[in-house]
């Protein structure tokens, strides 16, 4: 998996988070990737909820080690400098908890309006943040090529006021800045 995402770039959707948070519009992106691409676009405040590919982690002592190309083409298990512990990358394995939940979960709290972008919203514990949203008062905005939250039949979060922007993000967000800013 490292080889293929080395080499991706940012597209005009990572973009238009970076300028919606400039513009004092965008608190936190949580994300259920792991290329890191939001921070490489300039994101500042970004939750990695199943890891990140970047690094490598020591679950004995808990250590990271940047992934360099070496490390990538090495053919055997690398091992932790400190503990000689093998290392795992630093991503959430199946059966291993996701990340940071629990600022998420006080962050969310606050939330006005969430935007669901690019998402399946069928992945938990991050697929359970719209209903929490709604319960509190806030509005959802879905930017995806097909309605999902916004479609009937979805549980509790399926009602007809979430706004759906439909379309590829690449086009429907820089679109979405271009109406922030001439608000
Ligand atoms: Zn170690």
């Amino acid at each position: 998996m490292a080889k293929t995402l080395i080499g991706a770039k940012p597209n005009a959707a990572h973009q238009a988070l970076v300028e919606l948070e400039g513009m004092g519009r965008l608190h936190c992106i949580v994300t259920q990737n792991i290329d890191g691409l939001h921070q490489q676009a300039g994101s500042s405040r970004v939750f990695e909820i199943h890891g990140e590919h970047r690094h490598l982690h020591c679950l004995q002592c808990g250590d990271l080690l940047p992934l360099s190309p070496e490390l990538q083409q090495a053919g055997d298990v690398p091992r932790c400098k400190h503990c000689g512990f093998p290392l795992k990358p630093n991503v959430v394995l199946f059966g291993e908890s996701v990340r940071d939940l629990e600022a998420i979960h006080a962050l969310i709290a606050d939330c006005d309006l969430l935007l669901v972008i690019g998402s399946s919203a069928q992945v938990y514990p991050a697929a359970a943040l719209p209903a929490i949203v709604r319960r509190n008062g806030g509005r959802i905005v879905e930017c995806n090529r097909e309605p999902v939250l916004s479609c009937a039949g979805y549980g509790e979060t399926s009602r007809s006021d979430i706004l759906f922007l439909q379309g590829d993000v690449v086009q429907t967000l820089p679109l979405l800045v271009r109406a922030c800013r001439e608000a």
